[in-house]
């Protein structure tokens, strides 16, 4: 059998001997919980697992380097290939599946605002799930808060999305992620969410269309009930944009 780095194996749990990752599949499967490439699965590790993961990621991509034919013994260049690229991945890129949210300090809506308050553009750095391709884009978060409403700091929303967009994600299914982290943290009376981004794999692979933008956008509450509140959050879009 071959050996493997001890990073890989924790000694305190049944299951020592398979890698991190079966471990962590593993309580995850026993609780039912699903974990597609955009869920967070922050609960079900245990301290130490991160490293562990960048580790066991670290050897994976050694093996992607080297069935690519790549010498990286010989190869300056991609000696350390494999080692950043998993740092890249398990801590900074696909972090938002491996952290808990950032904490979020709320306050009461003590003076009860009741206007419409628009934050943004948010840059959104994300990866396609289909190629693990880069997605850049911008983010408007429109927010009508009631007298129930938490108030959080306008850099907040930046770190929620952030956390959101740190995973493999679908830009559809992302936009959905981001609302409802936001309606459950902000309880506002109304939300809307748009986001434009560029999707790499459109350039890089493929049809190679360096034009090609995507928009989606969410509206829950007052702005799906309110078509002048709506039309107030576009126009105020169009006009920054
Ligand atoms: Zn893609």
């Amino acid at each position: 059998m071959a050996t493997m780095p001890t990073a890989l194996f924790r000694h305190d749990e049944p299951g020592r001997g398979l890698p991190v990752s079966a471990r962590i599949r593993e309580r995850l499967v026993r609780a039912g919980q699903r974990f597609h490439a955009n869920d967070n699965i922050a609960a079900y590790l245990h301290d130490g697992d991160i490293d562990a993961l960048r580790s066991e990621v670290e050897e994976r991509i050694r093996d992607v380097l080297d069935s690519l034919v790549i010498d990286t013994t010989g190869d300056h260049n991609t000696h350390e290939t494999a080692r950043r690229v998993a740092k890249m991945f398990v801590t900074e890129v696909f972090k938002g599946r491996y952290v808990p949210m950032p904490p979020i300090t709320e306050f009461p809506n003590v003076e009860k605002l009741n206007e419409l308050t628009i934050v943004g553009p948010i840059t959104a750095r994300s990866a396609c799930s289909h190629h693990l391709c880069p997605i850049l884009g911008k983010v408007w978060i429109g927010v009508m808060p009631n007298e129930q409403s938490s108030l959080i700091g306008l850099s907040k929303y930046a770190r929620i999305c952030d956390w959101v967009m740190s995973r493999p994600q679908i830009q559809e299914e992302a936009v959905m992620q981001l609302a409802n982290v936001l309606e459950a943290t902000v309880k506002p009376d109304g939300l809307a969410i748009v986001i434009e981004a560029d999707h790499f794999c459109m350039h890089w692979r493929g049809v190679k269309d360096a034009d090609s933008r995507m928009t989606n956008s969410v509206m829950r509450g007052s702005f799906l009930r309110d078509p002048d509140l709506r039309r107030e959050f576009l126009s105020l879009l169009a006009r920054k944009a």
